[in-house]
């Protein structure tokens, strides 16, 4: 019958109360469910340890011991009575009547073997461990040693027969394997050997009803293990060889439908023809091109390239532009955008922020200045008169390219003929927001360009945006000096003011950033108030000149205070984290970060990536609080120790765990994974992607009835993924 989707409750063993546990803790409800919930661990039941050789830091240690004593302890460590050669069986109280044993509070086991002796403590069960534990009697006795009064012994091992002489232990493999397990587990009696007898008895039931989710031809083709064998063994390894083998096949296949279902969607929309055919570049591209004040990095002029061959596919463009802070992007997206304005088309920049909006603004315009194209900002402070204007030529197509924040999502904001879309940061905008920008443009989708500064290790980048297309700028200007990064903590305040002043008397102008660390917008700013008095008071008017920025002030203060840093009239910025993305001011060279340790790793990154934008030397100080977590630590280690955006990508993936990666918690994974982790198992998912690729091209829509089993699978809900790109 249906055994797979049968309730947990009616499992030999289970029952309604345990069932109630295992879905509260486990979140398993069916036997399916629970068959799905693999071991995270497996102990190797065929070693053995000697007494001599156990330590404390061994997780778990099995031993082959003989009982040589044992021990009844009642309250506060009195000995109620003790196992001695020739001495009666039943154990009695001082007045020779036979004990209580609720009133014992421990038993103390002592077992040898050849190398030496150590103990085994019960709390729990005295009774029927006393019972079976008998001076004399051998056992296998496995569990957690601890050092205790100088002495290792296990608190209640688990304990098995003695294997007969020359024989593996009977009935299971020598690999046995641990569960997730909850203290309310424990308690409600599912411990480590039940989880492993449902399990035992949930396989019996349901293997004969699990179907192959992967044709005959790819089990071939990757040498896998056909599903169940699979399953099996996952839980009761055969062998280490077996384990790897099953492991394998489950990860595989949780990556490569992963894959493919993304790459489906990539596919079908690839056939079609339904993006703007952009076949010339136009006067306009030439005009900016010839006028570059340099030139083009190699990383730069593949990436144009292959926007280019995009846009004149006649299919809609969806891409990915990944770049380290400063690699020359915005270059990048105003050559894409003058390609569009050559076929008649117009273009738009969305920036996260209000301040980013008109950096952009103002570099483009500089851009702009050999070609004949207008370029227009638009934002929540722009007056009803500029957003007339505007609307009106972006409408009249007068305006070529439009620079703007949210307020370019406004209903009434309109193209005569919207062919480009460029995103910068897209972390920041909501998969809706995006796309209601396509409803913008004519009939047909405009084409559409996501720019990040946040570098997404391949691993994830491959399945966050599995259906986009990913170009990568690798290479950073010429002629820039590596930014010297320091940590100071915060007693070496007087050094670091005397360091800034410095480097101020020099002509530079310097960043000082705080971090969002309270709860309260409130609290954020009194502490970041705190410090501008701080700095204001050790570096008086005159000659010093000090900005402040921060997300309660107005549009107004806002950009007068920017603009005074931006310009050079201030020496120094004192902000929150609106700094963090774009703001381009290469004459600071310092970037000081408070309270680093409160800040992750990608936005470390970011933040220092503000400077070192000049042919000046460049810093980055973090300051660190008295207290600092082990990771906090080995984040801010980690930054002083490279400036390679994609390293330190890899790094915090690896430490966090890609569900925490900074950057990515919106878009988050489409799927949620079982067995394979994106940090560890980067390169089985290249293979399961490659993989899926071949399939696609051999079958785009699978319908080939070889392909019937992944058409089936991929049906399920889970792989109802929202689409990140969906344009139109
Ligand atoms: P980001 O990728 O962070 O958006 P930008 O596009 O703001 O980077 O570029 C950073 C700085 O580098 C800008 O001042 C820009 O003028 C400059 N730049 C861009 N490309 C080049 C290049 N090929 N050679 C020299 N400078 C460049
Ligand atoms: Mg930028």
């Amino acid at each position: 019958m249906d055994a797979l989707s049968s309730d947990i409750q009616f499992l030999p063993g289970v029952g309604p109360k345990r069932a109630q546990l295992l879905k509260s803790e486990l979140e398993v409800a069916t036997l399916s469910d629970l068959i799905h919930l693999y071991p995270f661990r497996y102990i190797d039941r065929s070693s053995l340890q000697r007494i001599a050789e156990v330590r404390p830091d061994l997780a778990y240690v099995q031993i082959l011991g003989r009982v040589t004593r044992v021990t009844l302890f009642g309250p506060s460590g009195s000995v109620f009575w003790q196992s001695s050669p020739g001495a009666p069986e039943v154990p009695t109280d001082a007045n020779g009547k036979p004990l209580r044993f609720n009133a014992v509070k421990r038993l103390s086991v002592w077992v040898a073997d050849a190398t030496g002796e150590m103990e085994m403590v019960f709390f729990k069960g005295i009774k029927w461990n006393f019972d079976r534990l008998k001076p004399g009697l051998t056992f296998l006795f496995f569990g957690k040693p601890v050092a205790y009064n100088g002495r290792m012994n296990i608190v209640h091992p688990e304990v098995d027969p003695a294997p007969a002489p020359g024989q593996a232990q009977a009935g299971v493999g020598t690999l046995t394997g641990v569960y997730t397990s909850t203290e309310k587990l424990k308690n409600g009696g599912v411990t480590g050997k039940v989880m492993n007898r449902l399990q035992a008895a949930a396989l019996a039931k349901c293997l004969p009803e699990i179907r192959e989710t992967l044709p005959d031809y790819v089990l071939r083709e990757k040498g896998l293990y056909p599903l169940r064998y699979a399953l099996q063994n996952i839980h009761f390894p055969e062998s280490q060889e077996a384990l790897a083998k099953a492991t394998y096949r489950l990860k595989f296949e949780e990556l490569f439908f992963l894959q493919l279902s993304l790459l489906k969607q990539k596919f079908i929309r690839s056939r079609g023809e339904n993006g703007i055919p952009m076949p010339k570049v136009g006067p306009d591209f030439n005009a900016c091109f010839n006028a570059l004040p340099y030139e083009l990095t190699g990383a730069q002029k593949r990436v144009i390239k292959e926007i280019r061959s995009d846009l004149m596919s006649g299919r809609q463009m969806n891409r990915l532009l990944q770049g380290d802070v400063g690699s020359g992007k915005t270059m990048v997206a105003v050559l894409s955008a003058l390609i569009a304005i050559g076929n008649g088309y117009q273009a738009c920049l969305m920036a996260p922020t209000e301040v980013l909006a008109q950096q952009h603004y103002a570099n483009i315009c500089r851009y702009l200045r050999p070609t004949t194209v207008k370029c227009a900002l638009l934002t929540g402070s722009s007056t009803v008169r500029e957003r007339r204007e505007i609307h009106a030529g972006l409408q009249d197509g007068s305006i070529g390219i439009i620079v703007g924040t949210h307020a370019l999502l406004e209903d009434i904001v309109q193209f005569k003929a919207l062919g480009l879309a460029v995103i910068d940061e897209q972390h920041r905008f909501g998969v809706e927001q995006r796309a209601r920008l396509w409803a913008k443009g004519p009939n047909i989708p405009p084409h559409v360009l996501v720019m990040t500064a946040t570098p997404i290790p391949r691993t994830l980048a491959m399945t966050v945006y599995g259906d986009l297309d990913v170009s990568v700028i690798d290479e950073m200007p010429p002629g820039r000096k590596p930014i010297q990064t320091l940590q100071i903590g915060q007693g070496k305040r007087a050094h670091l003011y005397r360091f800034m002043k410095a480097e101020i008397d020099k002509g530079r102008q310097v960043f000082v950033v705080y971090p969002l660390i309270f709860e309260s917008e409130k609290m954020d700013l009194k502490n970041l108030q705190e410090g501008y008095e701080d700095i204001v008071r050790n570096f008086p008017f005159p000659p010093y000149k000090v900005a402040i920025v921060h997300g309660q002030q107005t549009p107004d203060e806002k950009s007068f205070n920017m603009d005074a840093f931006a310009s050079g009239r201030a020496n120094i910025l004192v902000s929150t984290t609106v700094i963090e993305v774009g703001v381009d001011v290469p004459n600071a060279s310092v970037m000081v970060i408070e309270s680093a340790e409160r800040f992750g790793l990608s936005q470390l990154h970011q933040l220092r990536g503000r400077v070192g934008r000049g042919a000046e030397q460049s810093y980055c100080i973090l300051v660190r609080d008295i207290k600092v977590s082990k990771e906090s630590q080995k984040r801010i280690d980690l930054l002083c120790s490279t400036e390679d955006g994609f390293e330190l990508a890899e790094a915090d993936l690896r430490m966090r765990g890609p569900g925490d990666l900074e950057g990515t918690q919106q878009s988050g994974l489409p799927v949620a994974l079982n067995i394979a982790s994106l940090a560890k198992d980067g390169v089985l998912l290249g293979e399961a992607r490659r993989y899926a690729e071949k399939v696609l091209t051999a079958d785009p829509t699978l319908e080939q009835p070889v392909n019937a089993p992944l058409r089936e699978e991929l049906r399920k809900d889970k792989y109802e993924i929202k689409d990140f790109s969906k344009i139109s």
